[in-house]
């Protein structure tokens, strides 16, 4: 069963890239010839939607309930991305709502 792989770097508990066992930021890092220690900045909004969305895509096929939770937290990383940007959902799409249909 797969799992998600975290960065190898000590002290970062982010998911990595399966291929070279470092996250996104210490891959970014090891590509500029930085050192790999040292704090990483904190992640901006697209910055979490990519990696929820990686994560999601990584999930076990086979195994629905992190299937779900996975894309539930993608969704939820999508919306706090387009948040940041000003959107607000629309009243209009609640769904369920009985009395629109009066
Ligand atoms: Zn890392």
């Amino acid at each position: 069963m797969p799992e998600t792989h975290y960065c190898e770097v000590e002290g970062c508990e982010r998911p990595a890239w399966r291929a070279c066992g470092l996250c996104p930021a210490h891959l970014k890092r090891l590509q500029r010839g930085r050192p790999l220690g040292g704090p990483i900045e904190q992640l901006s909004p697209l910055e979490r939607v990519i990696i929820a969305g990686s994560a999601w895509l990584e999930a076990d096929a086979e195994n629905d309930d992190q299937y779900a939770a996975r894309l539930r937290a993608f969704e939820a990383t999508c919306a706090s991305w387009l948040r940041s940007k000003g959107w607000r959902p629309p009243r209009s799409s609640m769904p369920h709502n009985p009395s629109a249909t009066v």
